[in-house]
């Protein structure tokens, strides 16, 4: 496990690696269980919604 995620409601869920790296060594990240959280692209980063209770987490790129 890679990133543990916990949502204010106690949903939590994992991060995994999925084994294969991209073309640049970097790794996948895979969502334990993508029925209790998605993962979704916003305006300048990722969200991270949460199945459980609809909250949204935005997480900002830093470049
Ligand atoms: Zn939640």
């Amino acid at each position: 496990m890679i990133l543990r995620f916990e949502c204010e409601c106690g949903n939590e869920v994992g991060f995994h690696l999925m084994g294969d790296r991209d073309e640049h060594g970097r790794y996948w990240l895979d969502v334990e269980d993508d029925d209790r959280l998605a993962v979704l692209s916003g305006e300048g980063g990722s969200l991270l919604k949460c199945a459980f209770c609809g909250t949204v987490y935005r997480l900002q790129t830093t470049d």
